[in-house]
């Protein structure tokens, strides 16, 4: 019989595993920061009242029954889905050359974008992809499963605490040309820095020069400003520029549908007839991947996207979770310089965006915030802003200003 001997044993996913060390710890004010997803001020996962008026709408359709989807999901889903990234009045959609493929959330389309590319893009050299130092870590995993090696470009700067931003240029300036650059759409995972539109501007010229190709991941679009359209901007004027580009797109964060999994892939081709082409390859890979997507959480999206009163609703719902979050960071940043006059400056606390903050602490600092104050984050110092609430903000601030002095 097979021992499997030769199968190393795994690491556990670091994020998973300080979970589970959360979980296990019996101190009444212990803090959870390491989770990407959004808590309440009570700490819960929150339900957003249009997924509850949806999920009722759904329930109560007497024509709904359990059939597969198509291959590339639910048409008017991944339409709306393609509206909602790229504009309402996008000439790329009108023109008919973008590609929508309903995938599981985002990481599947990042896995589809992925494979198409592994496939069928005309690499100068070897498969090899961009990723911003440093990243989401499943990027590196996604990209290897498919046998394109991953390569860093500058993009943090630590002595700053801010973008890296004459090293992001020169990165894109010194690759290949006709290299792939992955880009954070908005509310840059982890370290919660993005470019201005003016930086931007100067990424998106330098992508035209060199002949690069933009995979864009948007997992927070409306999560980090609580406007849908102002976090989608930099993909809007990417396309508008005629940079070469595919989007991925999750609504596991704007929508809370993490277990849900629902997202989309979208391919902005040259014309309708490369996009027709691009289509017919992307549903030869799905098939075999995964047949038909899920229809439960693809519904429930369409109904928001296409139902006018469902979508204001929606925004409503993004606005309370962007500025709940964004509240934390004001009150935090507050408490550390007005309150507790901790040593340093928290500037980049506010300007900072997204679900993430990159703080800024030395791996030793983090340590000592999980093994002495109970407050559970990753060694990089990154924190979810979602695990803070008006509980727990000040234990958390008064336990950072300990560990930095
Ligand atoms: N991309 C980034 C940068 C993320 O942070 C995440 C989630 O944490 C994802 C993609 C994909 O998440 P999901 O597959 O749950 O949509």
């Amino acid at each position: 019989a097979e021992s499997w001997n030769e199968v190393p044993l795994a690491p556990p996913d670091s994020i998973f595993k300080l979970t589970a060390s959360y979980k296990a710890d019996t101190f009444p004010q212990k803090v959870n920061l390491g989770v990407g997803a959004y808590r309440d001020d009570d700490n819960k996962p929150w339900v957003l009242p249009v997924v509850k008026k949806a999920t009722h709408l759904l329930l109560n359709d007497p024509t709904l029954d359990h059939e597969y989807l198509p291959i590339t999901g639910l048409p008017e889903f991944t339409a709306g889905a393609a509206k909602l990234i790229l504009g309402s009045d996008s000439p790329a959609i009108k023109e008919g050359r973008t590609v929508s493929v309903q995938t599981i959330s985002g990481t599947g389309a990042n896995h589809l974008g992925a494979l198409f590319l592994s496939r069928f893009y005309h690499f100068n050299g070897p498969k090899q992809i961009y990723l911003s130092d440093p990243t989401w870590a499943n990027h590196h995993a996604i990209f290897r499963n498919v046998g394109i090696e991953p390569h860093n470009y500058a993009y943090y700067d630590p002595s700053t605490i801010g973008l890296h931003f004459s090293g992001f240029l020169s990165s894109l300036r010194n690759a290949p040309s006709r290299s792939i650059f992955l880009l954070h759409a908005c509310a840059h995972n982890p370290t919660g820095v993005d470019p201005t539109p003016e930086q931007w501007d100067a990424i998106a010229s330098v992508i035209l020069e060199r002949g690069h190709y933009a995979f864009f991941d948007c997992a927070y679009q409306g999560f980090a400003s609580g406007d849908l359209d102002r976090d989608a901007a930099a993909v809007r004027s990417f396309v508008e520029k005629g940079v070469p580009l595919l989007v991925c797109q999750s609504f596991a964060k704007n929508a809370g549908l993490y277990g849900e999994r629902v997202g989309a892939l979208h391919v902005v081709a040259p014309t309708k007839e490369a996009a027709d082409r691009v289509r017919s390859q992307l549903s030869v890979l799905q098939r075999s991947e995964i047949s038909n997507p899920p229809s439960h959480g693809a519904r429930l999206v369409s109904l928001i996207l296409n139902n006018p009163e469902l979508f204001e609703d929606w925004k409503q719902d993004i606005r309370t979770m962007a500025h709940r979050i964004i509240d934390m960071r004001q009150k935090l940043y507050d408490i550390l310089t007005k309150e507790l006059h901790t040593p340093g400056s928290w500037d980049h606390i506010l300007k900072q965006i997204g679900m993430f903050s990159f703080t800024g602490i030395n791996p030793d600092q983090s340590k000592a915030l999980v093994e002495k104050a109970h407050v559970y984050l990753t060694a990089n110092g990154r924190i979810s802003m979602a695990g803070l609430n008006s509980h727990n903000l000040r234990y958390f601030a008064e336990s950072l200003d300990k560990v930095v002095r």
